[in-house]
């Protein structure tokens, strides 16, 4: 049976080159960076290599970029680390309805001590308005976090405006760039990011490595707390495999920016037209100019999501409703509600995401199967006889 895979955003295959780099460093190479003979200078240089790698991406210096254990850390690193940092200077957090639960919950922790968050609405296709932020400040805001691209809808926020916004209050900047790396060009200096959340999973790297980009001159107290690693920031001794292969995925992803946008975009763009000219009652959520190069959110009127998954599984197809971390729960998507999306419609949305290894007969074979999967559910659907199809 054909196998597609269109659940890019959830993670991504590690790429043969990434892998192959990352091997030594399991069995010949496999030193601890903090020792002192030559193959502890050796993982080091490793590590060094692989931060400059990951800082050339987003046009930072190696010195200001930090790994991590996941994306997820470097979400819960700048929230809680900026409110004990700044506990004295206030305690308002300003960030998003469609965060990423890395987010999210961590925020809801804070909230139960002591800060209080304000979660700002976005309009109808996901976008952030710089207007509805700059309303939310107060003079006890330390932080205002606002995520680059979001995971389900695909829409890219406006990063710059926003970032200005918060210098013009000399307020922190943090945004979970975990869906943008690797998919929008990304250039720290020029947007006026302070503080940035990565993930090497959803760039073709291996699961579990993150890094915090924290501009020059910030220092957060460390998350996690120990050893000297990461210039005193993080301790643990380091993952050393899975950060050269975080900073090689790094690398080929910055030589194939341009490239991988243009074959993700048109095969995304052909997924789209194809399914909305050939399948009736449905409709495409998020923005459509400023969108992640990969992502079709699809809602297919009258029939549930996860029923549309579990066929299209039968198929060989990979694809998710809203979210992975929420498609266990039946809790319709928080970010298709603050899109203003009704739950009935909610409920039959899809969330497809293409990638590097994504081919046209790959698409060709999901929209054929949804066609026929579509038309099976909606034949059984009860809203079905209702509306007297
Ligand atoms: C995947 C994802 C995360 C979490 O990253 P992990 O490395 O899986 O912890 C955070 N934010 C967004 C937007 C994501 O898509």
């Amino acid at each position: 049976m054909r196998k597609v895979y269109l659940d890019y955003s959830a993670t991504t295959p590690v790429k043969d080159e990434v892998l192959q780099e990352m091997i030594p460093y399991f069995t010949q190479n496999f030193g601890n960076p903090s020792s002192l003979y030559t193959l502890g200078l050796e993982a080091k240089a490793a590590l060094d290599k692989a931060r400059e790698q990951v800082a050339g991406l987003i046009n930072a210096d190696a010195k200001e970029v930090f790994f991590t254990g996941c994306g997820s850390e470097a979400d819960n690193w700048a929230l809680t680390g900026v409110a004990n940092a700044l506990k004295d200077k206030g305690n308002h957090i300003i960030t998003t309805k469609i965060e990423h639960h890395a987010m999210l919950h961590t925020c809801e922790f804070l909230e139960k001590n002591g800060y209080e968050v304000t979660y700002l609405d976005v309009e109808a296709d996901g976008t952030v308005r710089p207007e509805t932020l700059e309303a939310a400040i107060t003079d006890k805001t330390i932080l205002i976090s606002v995520m680059f691209v979001n995971n389900e809808v695909g829409t890219i926020e406006p990063i710059k405006e926003l970032a200005a916004i918060a210098k013009k209050h000399k307020i922190l900047f943090h945004t979970d760039a975990v869906q943008a790396l690797a998919n929008v060009p990304i250039d720290v200096k020029d947007l006026g990011i302070d503080l940035m959340s990565m993930s090497a999973h959803k760039i073709y790297g291996p699961k579990g490595v993150g890094a915090m980009f924290m501009r020059k001159g910030l220092r957060l107290p460390s998350f996690i707390h120990g050893g000297a690693q990461e210039m005193g920031r993080r301790a643990g001794t380091e993952n050393l495999a899975g950060i050269v292969g975080f900073g090689k995925a790094a690398e080929m992803a910055r030589e194939n920016l341009e490239n991988h946008i243009k074959h993700c975009s048109e095969l995304r763009n052909y997924l789209v037209e194809r399914v909305t000219s050939e399948i009736p009652d449905t409709f495409v959520n998020g923005s459509m100019e400023h969108r992640h190069p990969g992502n079709a959110n699809i809602t297919f009127k009258y029939i549930e999501g996860e029923s549309i998954l579990l066929l299209l599984d039968y198929k060989g197809i990979s694809v998710s409703t809203g979210s992975a971390c929420s498609s266990k729960s039946l809790k319709p998507s928080h970010v298709l509600e603050a899109l203003g999306v009704p739950v009935e419609m909610i409920h039959g949305t899809v969330r497809f995401t293409v990638g590097d290894f994504t081919t046209k007969e790959d698409i060709d074979y999901v929209v054929d199967s949804l066609k026929e999967v579509v038309e099976k559910l909606r034949q059984l659907s009860p809203v079905n006889e209702e509306k007297g199809w």
